[in-house]
């Protein structure tokens, strides 16, 4: 089988490997479509510690090609997304429900091999049934998962004013499932191509950073009071800073883009309007209800996807991604 190996910064290799042979509890998985995460490129970057040679790849779908001998719960055939943590299940974070918090556990995709391949071998506790999603949809989950998990850690009340700064593939999604639970979304994004896909999400306003100044804009559509609260996607400063200032006293911070260096916003500012912050990593339970939000339609994927690439042409890919020469929105893999 052919598959996408990060050896280290920069170095990725498309590598014919034997097939692997599921354990007792192990499932073969024939990988339909994969998506490229922003996590991908900060690996290939080297700003994210993994374990190479490892397979990339942590957001996948496909049909099960393999079982092991005690796995009752899927069958041969059967269309399957891929949740990329393997949990120890018996640590203190397990044993709370908070399993993507887990210190033991595995992760496709950075210690354990992905889904840029054309197989992948997971845990059956890692497979949710995706019958009748579109593959597209289906190798993009991840996404729709961390809005799921943000909008869970903000708790927003009807019609709150909300502002999600970055309108990449998290941020858009974002802005599609705040839309479903009844709030106001400005989007801000200094790309006017993504702030138009902003709209096409339901957006019901756009702000682009370069053009005003945010806190400005925000303070002026919320009359004068601010936002109830901002999340922040763009993994950003700049953004981190603004969030803070955006919402109104006793408003709700959530943060959810990564970047190396980056600091929280001010003290001051956060202890004046005592501001309640979350942080977001990945989230635990929300993978079925993310599939049937794709399912339904109601969230979409699709509008996001601007290139479908094959393995072979993956490598160049997260190279052009890393030097910033591709802009795209979301990269879908079909092996
Ligand atoms: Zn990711
Ligand atoms: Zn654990």
């Amino acid at each position: 089988m052919k598959a996408v190996v990060f050896y280290g910064p920069g170095e990725v290799a498309v590598e014919e490997r034997p097939l692997p042979s599921p354990g007792p509890d192990e499932v073969l998985v024939r990988v339909q479509a994969a998506s490229v995460c922003g996590t991908d490129v900060r690996i290939y970057r080297g700003e994210i510690d993994v374990s190479p040679p490892v397979v990339l790849g942590h957001d996948f779908a496909g049909v099960v090609e393999k079982v092991g001998e005690e796995v009752e719960e899927v069958t041969r055939g059967m269309q399957v997304v891929v949740e990329p943590i393997r949990s120890c299940g018996a640590c203190r974070v397990c044993m709370e429900g908070r399993y993507n918090l887990c210190p033991d556990g595995g992760f496709h995709g950075f210690n354990l091999d992905g889904g840029f391949s054309e197989y992948a071998l997971v845990h059956v506790t890692c497979l949710h049934d995706a019958q009748g999603l579109p593959v597209e949809e289906a190798g993009a989950v991840e996404p729709v998962v961390v809005a799921l998990a943000s909008l869970r850690k903000a708790n927003p009340h009807l019609w709150d004013y909300l502002v999600v700064f970055g309108q990449g593939p998290i941020g858009l999604t974002i802005t599609q499932v705040a839309k479903l639970q009844g709030l106001r979304v400005i989007a801000v994004d200094p790309l006017p191509r993504r702030l138009d896909l902003a709209r096409e999400m339901g957006a019901d306003h756009v702000v682009n950073p370069d053009e005003v100044d945010p806190v400005q804009a925000v303070l002026e559509l919320t009359g004068g009071n601010g936002a109830d609260v901002a999340i922040e996607a763009s993994g950003t400063q700049l953004a981190v800073d603004w969030s803070a200032e955006v919402v109104r006293p006793g408003g709700k911070l959530v943060f959810v883009g990564e970047q190396s260096g980056l600091h929280g916003p001010p003290m001051e500012e956060m202890m004046n309007k005592e501001l309640e912050t979350f942080a977001v990593a990945l989230g635990a339970g929300l993978y079925p209800r993310a599939i049937d939000l794709l399912a339904s339609g109601k969230v979409q994927m699709r509008p996001l996807i601007t290139h479908t690439v094959t393995l072979e042409e993956l490598p160049g890919v997260l190279e052009q991604l890393s030097d910033g020469t591709l802009e795209a929105v979301k990269v879908l893999v079909k092996p």
